[in-house]
């Protein structure tokens, strides 16, 4: 239920894109949090794709997928991260669900012969998706990021909405522009006319913002503070220093230098609710950060790069930041080095690069591009015992790869590239085929958390186990009447390791550690380690599910003999 004085704080961009929005709203979540505050983030994405499932990630990023199944935008993953909380589908808005229930509710007649307009039809859906999130959440703040920038066309409904909660309860409802201040270089000075302009310009949408997060290269000195709260109308307090740093995580530490939880709280008439440092646990991690100990050369082979003239790794965001988490539990930092699938498979690049690495990953993925390039890279590390983790796509391809040339299956393959593969290691499940050629394509997806159970004696079994900080989520399980335990874990996928070719895999050495409550579907494959050092692949996606402290115990592991084995 919503609570009583339940609070909105929406936080918008002004200026341009990418300046780190979703960091702030998640640092500004983790300090509320600190102050003893619980916090509902909510992500509005102004498109109008009813969800994140059908984009290529090389537009808008990673999917980062939910407990639920629900694939949203990759800021919903900064959210979980930074709060150490498992959001839910209700905390996710997109303008396609907003305009879809509303059409959908015309044609039904539920707005009984009314002419039904932008505003406030579609103004009042979004409210109702808000409040929903709050009162499903139960929290006592929640903290609503709306995507694209002031001035976007796409976006004023919501900034609409918004002002219109305002004006109902002033008092409960604050606003937050983060803006960028540039130093342009032939000039060398930090300009405040953009943030004026963005400001301006929400201004005329009726709203005047609270408090002012400028982004820049360096702090903002005195003068710079003077002049926005001038120009913006906010006194200078309410003006946040927000310099680039070396790690994400330090924004929450960095804005409390500028006490941001204590104007928020002021401004919203609370009190904070904590007297210790509520951020203790998190200085303590940055700082195994910012000074690690050591490092390991991870190499990640993807194909999600290419943005015009510019390289992003945006796509592999999770995997990105599960390294990060583990690294710093081991006190190391993990050198990360994005090699092309697609470069590897023409031989532009040579697998033989391989081996100045510690260890390799290979993440997730659809489609035949670069396929090959993948499967030499996982048939290199497994015969030159390279520690390899593969996620999801790279273990079906683990899978395949060690059925073409261990079992000698030439033409083994997944039925995702090649439908008539004589050999199906990977194919789609009976139900799911039914799904597909009735055109379901989202239908015939596994989406969100699924239970496994993990096979004693393994490398995973003992990861898991051994791993006090992670919180599996695990329930007791009794497979043949043996108590045991279940881990839950998040999946993307539509294909699944073949059962008619588990038993021949398993002869020739594979071990299935993770599996399925009913023992159909193989959700870990390993190598033991007197073959191999580590040669493990997951069809879950771990690092949904890594936090900053509680890092993923596969990633984990994966790290710690990179380490070991050393460069
Ligand atoms: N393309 C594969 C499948 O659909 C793997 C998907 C993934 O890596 N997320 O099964």
């Amino acid at each position: 239920m919503k609570k009583k004085n339940h609070k909105y704080i929406f936080v918008i961009g002004g200026v341009m894109s990418g300046v780190g929005k979703g960091v702030a709203v998640s640092a500004i979540g983790k300090i509320l949090q600190a102050k003893g505050f619980s916090v509902n983030p909510v992500k509005v994405d102004p498109y109008l794709n009813v969800d994140a499932g059908t984009m290529n990630p090389t537009e808008h990023g990673e999917v980062f997928v939910l407990d639920s199944g629900m694939e949203c935008d990759q800021d919903m993953g900064n959210y979980e991260r930074f709060m150490e909380v498992n959001l839910g589908s209700e905390d996710y808005i997109t303008s396609g669900m907003v305009y879809k229930q509303v059409i959908e509710k015309e044609r039904a007649l539920g707005y009984k012969g009314k002419c039904v307009e932008a505003i406030p039809h579609i103004t009042d859906e979004i409210r109702r998706r808000i409040e929903r999130a709050a009162e499903v959440s139960g929290s006592d703040v929640s903290l609503v990021e709306i995507g694209g920038t002031v001035g976007d066309y796409q976006n004023i409904m919501f900034i609409e909405a918004a002002r219109g909660m305002k004006l109902k309860n002033p008092g409960d409802v604050l606003f937050i522009i983060v803006t960028y201040l540039p130093i342009p270089n032939k000039i060398g000075e930090m300009k405040t006319k953009p943030t004026q302009n963005a400001v301006r310009q929400l201004n005329s949408y009726g709203v005047q913002p609270d408090i002012i997060i400028a982004r820049s290269e360096v702090a903002l000195d005195a003068k710079r503070k003077e002049k926005i709260a001038i120009w913006c109308n906010v006194p200078a307090e309410a003006v946040v220093s927000a310099p680039d740093i070396e790690s994400i995580y330090e924004v929450p530490l960095n804005f409390e230098r500028d006490n941001i939880g204590a104007l928020i709280l002021e401004r919203l008439g609370l009190k904070s609710r904590v007297r210790k440092d509520g951020l203790a646990k998190w200085r303590n991690f940055v700082a195994r950060v910012k000074n690690p100990k050591g490092e390991a050369k991870v190499a990640i082979v993807g194909k999600y790069f290419d943005s015009g003239d510019f390289v992003l790794s945006d796509a592999y965001i999770s995997v990105i930041e599960a390294i990060k988490h583990s690294a710093a539990k081991l006190g190391i930092k993990a050198n990360l080095t994005w090699l092309n699938a697609k470069k590897l498979e023409t031989g532009e690049e040579k697998v033989e690069t391989l081996k100045n690495y510690a260890g390799v990953i290979v993440p997730g993925g659809f489609g035949e591009s670069g396929i090959e390039g993948k499967l030499a890279v996982i048939k290199y590390c497994r015969e030159n015992k390279i520690p390899f983790l593969g996620l999801c796509y790279g273990m079906q391809l683990m899978c395949v790869e060690f059925a073409r040339n261990v079992l000698g299956l030439k033409d083994a393959n997944t039925t995702e590239i090649n439908p008539e593969a004589p050999h199906k290691i990977i194919d789609i499940m009976p139900d799911q085929k039914k799904k597909l050629a009735e055109g379901n394509y989202g239908g015939s997806m596994r989406l969100g958390a699924y239970p496994a159970q993990l096979i004693p004696g393994t490398i995973a079994h003992r990861a898991y186990s051994n791993s006090l900080d992670y919180k599996l989520e695990v329930k007791s399980y009794l497979p043949d009447g043996k108590a045991s335990k279940l881990i839950s874990e998040r999946h993307r996928h539509r294909y699944e390791v073949n059962p008619e070719y588990v038993e021949e895999l398993k002869k020739n050495g594979l071990v299935f550690s993770g599996k399925s409550p009913d023992n159909k579907l193989m959700e870990i494959a390993e190598l033991p380690r007197r073959v191999h050092p580590f040669f493990l692949g997951t069809q879950f996606h771990p690092e949904f599910k890594s936090r900053p402290l509680a890092p993923h115990p596969l990633f984990t592991e994966f790290l710690k003999v990179c380490v070991k084995l050393g460069k």
